[in-house]
Parts: structure tokens; sequence; C-alpha cells
């Protein structure tokens, strides 16, 4: 007992420095060297995505130039985003489960999560199917010839569970498979708690490490407005025309199940079980949506994401626990998305879905969504497996591919507000539990 108690201390005193030194401040306006206010990063990424728009609409004759000589900059931004990103989810999570001190917590928080983002990810393919299936009348009739697709290789559902546990040390941070460095954060987060007072010096290192990552993470994310710019324009220039063309309808049906989703489920989840108020909620959250509209990357938006929902008032240690948890597994908007186009693609080709098909396509697209890395594109790889699983055409996916960026955007949104949702909410029932066990001692 009173070995857990210094451990915690430990954790105390590390999250109190890492506080003190927090990293620069999305939200406010800072002063510059000069005393002069400097713009927010959120408005800089805000001006950065109008600006990424016009261009992108002006240089829609030229999108061969966009693509060779403005994206590779946005390649860049991302590539060093994906630099950064194993060290920030494995030291973020295991800084998480150490400040716990107490493994049935981690647990509790760890199961509370699972189960909400299985829970909402249900019923976002669930809104995906039935909005699509009121929209189908409205797609267009698309001619279904000279497709072409490359199928992805495909995994069967016992080696993607397999394929969760890593059996080298090194290869699941050199190929960032997500899921594999999450496996090997809990276990080194485990062991270091039942080790105990011994570990101290372990949990000193890893929240220091934890907060030089942190830091490395924030000065990449200085450079945002720069990459917003240099990913964005090239795809309005390609996609400009296409907005308005064929496939509007189908973009305007995911979109509106996304804001379904969003103000239904997790305005009502906030509110009622998290305590706070939608509208806070969504403010608080504003920079990071943006972020992830921009960037397509729930996992680049990982760090702030952590800082929206600390600053809207999650614990530190239930976020740092649950955010990288749900970058790498809860995806609402890719599933609403695969719901989506699984009815499009269907229609498209003149297929009829049955009921039990429709009940399959909730199943696989919540699997689906599960096993997608929160990085940009990847949703419509695992779409292969939604299509597959109710014997739709693979091929199909070619109608959807050249929007795709346009459906990630905000499927994107979707999957890290989500993730937030779970941080306030499960934040509020550990304070809530906390709270009676205090009462009760
Ligand atoms: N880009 C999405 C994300 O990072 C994943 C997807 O492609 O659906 O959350």
């Amino acid at each position: 007992m009173s070995e857990e108690k210094s451990l915690s201390q430990t954790n105390q005193e590390a999250i109190m420095a890492e506080a003190a030194t927090a990293a620069e401040d999305f939200g406010e306006a800072k002063r510059g060297k000069n005393g002069k206010k400097k713009m927010p990063l959120a408005g800089q990424i805000f001006i950065a995505l109008v600006l990424a728009i016009i261009a992108g609409l002006l240089m829609q004759n030229h999108a061969d130039f966009a693509e060779t000589y403005i994206q590779p900059f946005g390649t860049i931004f991302l590539n060093l985003i994906k630099f950064i990103i194993v060290p920030i989810v494995l030291f973020s999570i295991m800084a998480g489960v150490v400040s716990m001190s107490d493994i049935r917590k981690v647990g509790m928080v760890g199961g509370s999560a699972l189960v909400y983002y299985l829970v909402t990810t249900a019923f976002a393919t669930s809104i995906g199917l039935v909005f699509a299936n009121i929209f189908k009348t409205f797609y267009p009739v698309l001619s279904t010839s000279n497709l072409k697709y490359e199928e992805p290789q495909k995994a069967s559902a016992m080696d993607t569970l397999v394929n969760i546990f890593p059996d080298n040390f090194i290869t699941p941070m050199s190929g960032a498979n997500m899921l594999q460095v999450i496996v090997m954060a809990l276990l080194i987060g485990f062991a270091i708690i039942l080790v105990g007072q011994k570990a101290a010096p372990a949990i000193k290192t890893i929240n220091v490490w934890n907060e030089i990552f942190m830091k490395v993470m924030d000065m990449i994310l200085r450079l945002s407005p720069i990459g917003v710019f240099c990913l964005l324009s090239p795809v309005v220039a390609r996609n400009g025309a296409l907005i308005i063309g064929s496939l509007a309808m189908v973009l305007l049906t995911a979109y509106i199940c996304y804001a379904v989703h969003a103000i239904c489920i997790y305005s009502v989840n906030v509110r009622l079980m998290g305590g706070m108020s939608p509208l806070r909620f969504f403010k608080g959250m504003l920079p990071a949506m943006l972020f992830a509209f921009s960037s397509a990357s729930s996992i680049g938006t990982l760090p702030l994401n952590l800082e929206c929902t600390e600053k809207l008032g999650a614990s530190k240690e239930v976020a740092s626990f649950v955010l990288p948890l749900g970058a790498t597994i809860n995806m609402d908007g890719t599933a609403i998305y695969q719901g989506v186009c699984a009815i499009f693609i269907a229609s498209c080709y003149g297929i009829h879905l049955t009921a039990p098909q429709m009940v399959t396509i909730v199943l696989t697209a919540t699997l689906a969504s599960i096993g997608t890395a929160g990085v940009p594109g990847s949703g419509m790889v695992m779409l292969a497996m939604v299509l597959q699983s109710v014997g739709l055409p693979i091929e199909g996916i070619a109608l959807v591919a050249g929007v795709d960026r346009i459906f990630d955007m905000g499927r994107t949104v979707l999957n890290i507000t989500g993730d937030a949702s779970c941080a306030i909410v499960v934040s509020h029932l550990q304070d809530r539990r906390e709270a009676r066990k205090a009462a009760r001692a």
C-alpha cells in the first residue's frame, strides 16, 4: 500500500513538472519577441485551409503542377508526423498506464473505453446504412465498365488477431505497427506497476521522454499551416470539379451522417455521461477538428487532441491512455464511410442488399474500422473487407477512390472527435467512481 502511494507520488510530481513546462498553447495568442501578439496556431491553420481551397480552385487546370511541386512539402510534413508518432504512442500509453499505479484502474478505464468505442462505432455504421438507403435513389447511375482496382492483400480475422501481438521488440516500432506498439506499451506499463517502488526511476524516465517527444511533436506542429496548405491545395485542384460532379450526392450522404453522428451520439454522450455542454465540447475541440480535417490523420492529430481534451477538463492520465488507443482502434467516421460506400457501390452495380447483408456490413465495418490505421487513406483499403463480406465487387472501390481524400477529411474529424468524447466520458465516470470511493472510506 505504502509502495503504491509513493509510486503515485512519483507520478504526480512528474505530471506537475510536465504541466509547468506545457507545450505551446494552440488556442491562445502568444506574444512574439517584439511583444506583438502572434496569431494562435488554430487560426493560422484555418487561414491556411481557406487559402488552400482558393489556390486549389485556381489551379484546377494545373493539378499536375500542384501535385508535383506543392504536395511534396505536405508529404515532408506528414513524414515528420509519422516519424514522431511511434514514440508518442509508446510513451504516452506507458505514461498513462503507470500514472494510474493500479492495474484494476487501468482495466476499468481501458474496459470502459473499449465498450464505448465498439458501441459508438456500431451506431456509426448503422447511421451510415440508414442514410445511404434513404439517399440511394439520388445516386447517379455510373458506368461501371473500365474500372480498375488492385485488390489489397487479404487477412483473415484470426490472422488479424494474431498480428496484434508482437514477436519482436523492434519491428513493431520500425514498421509503425500501432496495435503492436500499444500491446508493448501496455505490457511494459503493467510490469512497471507490478515491480513497484523499485521502478520509480523508470517512471520518471518515461515521463521525461514523454515530455521530450511531445515537445518534438509541438515543433513539428508549428509547421502545420504550411503542411495543411501543401496537402490540401493539390486535392482541391484535382477534385474541385468533381465536388460538384456526379459523386456529390454520396459525399453529401457521408457528410450528413458525420454531422448526425456527432450531434446525436457525441453531444448526448458528453452531456449525459460526461457532464459537459456539447457546445463547450465542440468549441474546445475545434483546433483538433480543423487539424484532422486538413491532415486526414487521427494519429497525426493525437497531440493536439490530447491538448484540447485536457483543456476541456479530461484527466491527463485517462486522456493519455484512451486517446492513443482510440486513434488506433476507434474510427466512427471510417465506419460510416464504409457503410455509405457499400450501399453506393451496390446501387451502382444494381445490386440489392438484404437485411442480413446489412447486419453483416455493420459487424464487418465495426471490425474493419478497428483494423484501420489512423493515417490518410487507410479506410479505403479496409473497405475491401466490408465489400467482400457481402459479396460486393471490390472493383467498386475505384468508383469512390478518386474522391477518397474528401471523404477522408470528414471521417477523420469524426474519428478524433469520437476519441475525445470517450476521454471526457471515461474521465468523468472515473472521477465519480473515485468520489464515491472516497465518500465510502
Ligand atoms: N484517415 C483516417 C484517420 O486517420 C482513417 C481512414 O482512412 O479512414 O482516422
